[in-house]
């Protein structure tokens, strides 16, 4: 569960400043004394461990092999996602070779392909369950409701009709500018209101195979990274450390010997 907690997380926290102080904070509730690799390790090692499961002929079709599948997935994610954000060096012997390669795929397709970044945003729209006027920082956690989405595209919710009204006239960022687009992108791709996980291989497929306009792509993939400098992320930290804490000591119970 602790990569669970640590997977949506970094979904919420995407941007790199956020994702830093974080790391130190999960290495600290964690009880790591190596902050600046710590997690990376376990990830490297849990990984090599899981992979060596994965590949015993008794395992292969037991009942077992969906869970060391979920947290193969969970730590290869959640240890990508950390050495991209911090911009680690691609030293396989310290990270291992799975999560260097897997980085350094990720950053060329970050750098190249808007699909990819495109199903970025409508990740982090959907997941980060938050007001999405740029200055306000209601979420659906602290409110106790989901907020209603712009009727528009249907994908970026707002706390009030105030916050909604701002957002579509804001001046750096408005987002009248690129409702259309996201309304167009989400029915040229069919990617769902909640997108999949896994989703992103379909959606970049469906791009190429539909030829969606890559102008779209890229006018959204920008307006994000916009959106989400001018939103504020500070009161999720608060949540994150309580997901963090619950997570850890949910792990040292599992741990705890069981005579
Ligand atoms: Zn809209
Ligand atoms: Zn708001």
């Amino acid at each position: 569960m602790r990569s669970a907690a640590l997977y949506k997380m970094l979904v919420n926290y995407f941007d790199p400043d956020e994702s830093r102080i974080l790391f130190r904070r999960a290495s600290e509730q964690i009880g790591s004394e190596n902050p600046d690799n710590d997690f990376l390790a376990i990830c490297r090692d849990a990984l090599a461990l899981l992979q060596s499961l994965a590949a015993q002929p008794a395992l292969a079709g037991s009942s077992v092999a969906p869970l060391i599948n979920d947290c193969n997935e969970s730590f290869f994610i959640a240890g990508t996602m950390f050495h991209i954000n911090l911009d680690l060096p691609l030293d396989t012997n310290k990270y291992g070779p799975t999560i260097v390669s897997s980085s350094l795929q990720v950053r060329k397709l970050m750098a190249t392909d808007p699909s990819y970044t495109a199903h970025e945003g409508f990740m982090r729209l959907w997941f980060s369950e938050r007001c999405w006027a740029p200055g306000c920082s209601a979420t659906f956690a602290r409110e106790g409701r989901a907020f209603a989405a712009c009727s528009g595209c249907n994908r970026v919710t707002y706390c009030t009709r105030e916050c909604q009204a701002r957002a579509w006239k804001h001046p750096d960022v408005p987002h009248r500018a690129i409702c259309k687009q996201i309304k167009y992108l989400a029915d040229a791709t069919g990617v769902s209101a909640k997108p999949e996980a896994d989703g992103m291989t379909p959606f970049r497929t469906v791009c190429t195979q539909r030829n969606v306009d890559r102008q779209a792509l890229v006018a959204f993939s920008a307006h994000m990274v916009k959106l989400v400098e001018a939103v504020s992320f500070a009161p999720r930290f608060e949540e994150a450390q309580r997901m963090l804490r619950a997570a850890s000591t949910e792990g040292r119970d599992e741990e705890a010997p069981s005579t």
